[in-house]
C-alpha cells in the first residue's frame, strides 16, 4: 500500500474537542447551551443507530439534546406542527429531521419548513440557494466534513481537477458546489456518465457518494490522487462467520490503496467527521442566534 490513510475519527475527535472548547466558554461567558433537536419519524434502525449516537456525541460536547421520537404513522400536520414549535423554541438552535422519512410525508415539504437559521442539515432550499451563490450557508455536514479533510491534507485545493461520484441533494451536489467555492475544477459524474473511468482518471481528487460497494478501483485512479470514499455499503462477510456482515466504502480499498496519494477508509473516515459537522454546524448557529462572532 502506497496511500496515507486520511484518519476521519482522529480529525472527528479534533472538531469535537473545539466545539466542546466553544460550549464551555458560551455557558461560561454568555450563560448560554447550543441545543439540538433531533426528530425521528418511524423505526428505521439504521436511523435510530445514527440518531442514538448523535444524540450522545451532542451531551459529550456539552450542547443539549431533544430527541423526538415519533411513530411512522405520525401525520404530515403533527410533523409541522413539531417543527413550528421547535422553530419558535429559544433553546433550540438546531434542528435535524432524521431521513429517510416514511413514503406517506413530503420530505422536501418537511424540510422547508424548518427555520433556515436552524437547518443545521444545510438541507433548506435557502441555505442550497446560499451555498450555490457563495453566500453564509448552512453546509450539509458531509460533504463539509469532506471539505475539511481535503483541506487539512492538500493546503489549498485551488487548481485542482476533482471528479465528484453521486449527484445526490445531500452530498454529491453541495460537495461540488464546496469544491468549486475551493476553485477546483470539478466534475460531476453519475449513473448515465459514459466511461466514467476515464473521467475519473483526470481526477487530482475523487469523493465517491455513490452507494454501490467497492465500484471504484485503483485502476481508475490517477497515481497520487486524493480518495474520500463517501459510501457506506454492508455487505456480506462469510470469512467472518456465518451470516455476518462487514462495512465497505464505494471504493475497492485494497486496490485504490495501491495508486492513491491518500485515502480515507470506511468505516473510520468519512462517518465520523459528518456528525463532528453537525455539532459545528449546532455551535454557528447558536452563535448567529445570539449575535456572536462565529467560530473558526
Ligand atoms: P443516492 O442514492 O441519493 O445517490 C447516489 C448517486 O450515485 C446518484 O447520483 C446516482 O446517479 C449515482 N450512481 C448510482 N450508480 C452509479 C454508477 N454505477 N455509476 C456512477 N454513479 C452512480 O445516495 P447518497 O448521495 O445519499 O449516498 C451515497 C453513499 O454515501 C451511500 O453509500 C450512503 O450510505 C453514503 N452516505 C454516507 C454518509 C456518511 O456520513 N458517511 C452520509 C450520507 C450518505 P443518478 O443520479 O444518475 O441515479
Amino acid at each position: 500500500m502506497t496511500a496515507q490513510i486520511i484518519d476521519g475519527k482522529a480529525f472527528a475527535a479534533t472538531v469535537r474537542g473545539k466545539v466542546a472548547e466553544h460550549v464551555t466558554r458560551l455557558k461560561a461567558d454568555h450563560g448560554i447551551t447550543p441545543g439540538l433537536a433531533v426528530v425521528l419519524v418511524g423505526e428505521d434502525p439504521a436511523s435510530q443507530v445514527y440518531v442514538r449516537s448523535k444524540g450522545k456525541m451532542t451531551v459529550e460536547v456539552g450542547m443539549n439534546s431533544y430527541e423526538h421520537k415519533l411513530p411512522a404513522e405520525t401525520s404530515e400536520a403533527e410533523l409541522l406542527a413539531l417543527i413550528d414549535q421547535l422553530n419558535t423554541d429559544p433553546a433550540v438552535h438546531g434542528i435535524l429531521v432524521q431521513l429517510p422519512l416514511p413514503g406517506h410525508l413530503n420530505e422536501d415539504l418537511v424540510i422547508n419548513s424548518i427555520d433556515p437559521a436552524k437547518d443545521v442539515d444545510g438541507f433548506h432550499i435557502s441555505n442550497v440557494g446560499l451555498l450555490a451563490t457563495g453566500q453564509k450557508a448552512m453546509v450539509p455536514c458531509t460533504p463539509l466534513g469532506c471539505l475539511m479533510m481535503l483541506r487539512d491534507y492538500h493546503g489549498s485545493l485551488s487548481g485542482l481537477n476533482a471528479v465528484v461520484i453521486g449527484r445526490s441533494n445531500i452530498v454529491g451536489k453541495p460537495m461540488a458546489q464546496l469544491l468549486l467555492r475551493d476553485s477546483c475544477t470539478v466534475t460531476i459524474a453519475h449513473s448515465r456518465t459514459r466511461d466514467i473511468e476515464e473521467v475519473v482518471r483526470r481526477a487530482d481528487i475523487v469523493v465517491a457518494a455513490v452507494g454501490r460497494p467497492e465500484m471504484v478501483k485503483g485502476g481508475w485512479i490517477k497515481p497520487g490522487a486524493t480518495i474520500i470514499d463517501v459510501g457506506i455499503n454492508r455487505i456480506d462477510a462469510p470469512e467472518k462467520g456465518e451470516g455476518k456482515t462487514r462495512l465497505v466504502g464505494d471504493c475497492d480499498f485494497a486496490s485504490c490503496a495501491e495508486v492513491a496519494g491518500a485515502i480515507t477508509p470506511v468505516p473510520g473516515g468519512v462517518g465520523p467527521m459528518t456528525i463532528a459537522c453537525l455539532l459545528a454546524n449546532t455551535l454557528t448557529a447558536c452563535s448567529r442566534a445570539n449575535g456572536l462572532a462565529e467560530p473558526e
